[in-house]
């Protein structure tokens, strides 16, 4: 018989069961359901107000919080830096930051809330509280209200998703020194603020509190900025940056900081010797590990690498029968979207459908101002793998609805093999970068040359013609832009 013909019985008994509601773990529930399973999602997630809440770190405290922050202090931002260009004479803009926090936090709300309505559409039984993994997949449950009992399961999905990494030389200190969830949720905007940790977090929340008027200081062990993406948008983003006023100091290292009279003091060594920074609130933001805290009782077969991240193949089997792990908690990048697509890609394969992940293509996006996105390769990783290339370049200068927009800053830059014109990597800081890298992601999956991407038509003005522009350009046929 089919798998998917199957069917569990008893209220304690599932086709799959789901540790994990965040972006891995509830579309695998739906996407199970949507096969016709008998699905059950365990999630464990409390708020602040101590209510419960689907959505893990994503919805609560992650992707949608900040970016609903990143949108509401660049509207300030530019308000008062940009509005000025379009005739628009504003004065006694102030801000409110309760007000900012709390649509903030209804939009987190309406979200969290709507993974309810999707599972109860779907068919998805939601239990609240903590799931526990036992041998012969076999499942404790136990409610935040109620009691403790077993479910029983013909697939399990691990989706425990991840937590942040803390510094031993500045351990969090709530509310002085906060991971990324704290510094979401400041109802004051800090005076001085101190940031350690250069990446994704950092440039964002270190964005939407300068923008609000806070001093931020980012402090980065490395000695280069985002060397994990294009060295050309490196440098174009790191210039963007140094505009907004953030003072990001690289090659630090950081040994202290102490908390006294409602300020941190911060020490670290750099090229110069020993450092001291006073701040009023210090974010670290210097990674985060997978979460597996009392995920596995013994003897259930699932290993954890030297990292801790549950051991999984492509496909996200553990190598336990029935049992597969997604999102954070198993290796590749710590993105919603991933962790989103290898749920369904399981959920597929569980029901005996087809299921596939690209790894190779999986986008990247910082939301800051201007906006980064990049897919695939970057230029040096191309170059150090040997195989001959061209690039091509299109500035935002020469677009004219960046300039409507007026936000003619950035570029949109393509890679390309010099053999057979396979687009490789594309690379854009820009307006909406994060939108327009969503075409670059359709073309490298259907393997599209950048060929295929100059003959496609792109609507006038629009800012996604700096990608076609881009990929003229690698050919040195750009139209709108002198080829250099
Ligand atoms: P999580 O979202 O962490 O969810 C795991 C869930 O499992 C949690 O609810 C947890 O409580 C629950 N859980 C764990 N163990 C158990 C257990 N034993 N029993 C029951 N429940 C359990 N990514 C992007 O792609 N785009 C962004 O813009 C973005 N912005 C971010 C901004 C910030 C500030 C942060 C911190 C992260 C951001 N991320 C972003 C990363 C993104 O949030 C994660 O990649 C994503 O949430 C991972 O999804 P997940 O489902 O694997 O894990
Ligand atoms: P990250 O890995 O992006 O950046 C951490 C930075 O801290 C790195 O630059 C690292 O060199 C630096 N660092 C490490 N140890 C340090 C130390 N002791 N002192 C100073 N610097 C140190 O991690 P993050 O910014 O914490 O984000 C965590 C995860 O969340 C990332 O995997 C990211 O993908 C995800 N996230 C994604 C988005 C998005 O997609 N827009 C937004 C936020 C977070």
């Amino acid at each position: 018989m089919p798998d998917q013909d199957k069917q569990a019985s008893g209220p304690d008994s599932f086709d799959v069961v789901v540790i994990g509601g965040g972006p891995a773990g509830y579309p695998a529930a739906i996407r199970a359901a949507q096969n016709k399973l008998r699905v059950a999602c365990i999630d464990e997630w409390k708020n602040h107000d101590g209510i419960a809440a689907f959505g893990g770190t994503c919805l609560n405290a992650g992707c949608i919080p900040s970016k609903a922050l990143l949108e509401s202090t660049e509207l300030y931002h530019r308000t008062q830096e940009e509005f000025a260009a379009h005739g628009i004479k504003v004065s006694g803009v102030t801000l409110d930051l309760a007000q900012m926090q709390k649509r903030k936090s209804g939009i987190v709300r309406a979200m969290t809330q709507g993974i309810l309505a999707l599972f109860k559409a779907a068919g998805v039984t939601p239990l609240q509280g903590h799931g526990k993994l036992l041998p012969g997949r076999r499942i404790e449950f136990t409610p935040h209200e109620g009691e403790r009992r077993g479910l029983t399961a013909r697939h399990v999905v691990l989706a425990s998703g991840s937590a942040p990494i803390e510094l031993r030389s500045a351990p969090f200190r709530e509310p002085h020194i906060v991971d990324s969830w704290g510094a979401l949720e400041f109802a004051a905007v800090p005076k001085r603020l101190g940031v350690i940790g250069a990446g994704v977090i950092g440039l964002e929340l270190g964005s939407v509190w300068r923008r609000l008027g806070a001093q931020v200081v980012v402090l980065e062990a490395l000695p280069d900025f985002m060397p994990f993406a294009d060295q050309q948008l490196a440098r174009e983003a790191l210039r963007h940056f140094k505009k907004l006023g953030l003072d990001i100091r690289l090659g630090t290292k950081v040994t202290g900081a102490a908390v006294s009279g409602g300020a941190v003091e911060v020490t670290y060594e750099d090229g110069k010797g020993a450092q001291r920074l006073a701040v009023d609130r210090l974010v670290v933001a210097i990674g985060r590990r997978p979460y597996t805290k009392d995920l596995l009782g013994p003897e259930t077969g699932v290993r954890l690498d030297e990292r801790g991240f549950i051991t999984v193949d492509e496909t996200c089997r553990t190598g336990v029968e029935g049992v597969w792990a997604i999102g954070d908690c198993v290796r590749g990048p710590m993105l919603a979207h991933k962790g989103k697509e290898e749920g369904v890609m399981v959920a597929d394969l569980i029901a005996g459908r087809f299921g596939e992940m690209n790894y190779n293509v999986i986008p990247s996006v910082i939301y800051t101002a201007p906006e980064i996105a990049w897919v695939g390769l970057t230029e040096e990783q191309v170059k150090a793998s040997g195989r001959e290339y061209k690039s091509g370049v299109f500035p935002f200068l020469a677009s004219g609805r960046a300039r409507a927009l007026e936000q003619p800053a950035g570029f949109a830059k393509i890679v390309a093999a010099r053999d057979d014109d396979e687009i490789l990597g594309v690379h854009i800081v820009g307006p909406m970068a994060g939108e327009l890298i969503a075409e670059a992601v359709l073309a490298m999956e259907y393997a599209a040359s950048s060929e295929d991407l100059q003959r496609t038509i792109h609507a006038h003005p629009t800012l996604a013609e700096a990608v076609h522009e881009a990929a003229l350009a690698t050919d040195k046929r750009s139209i709108d832009a002198i080829n250099r």
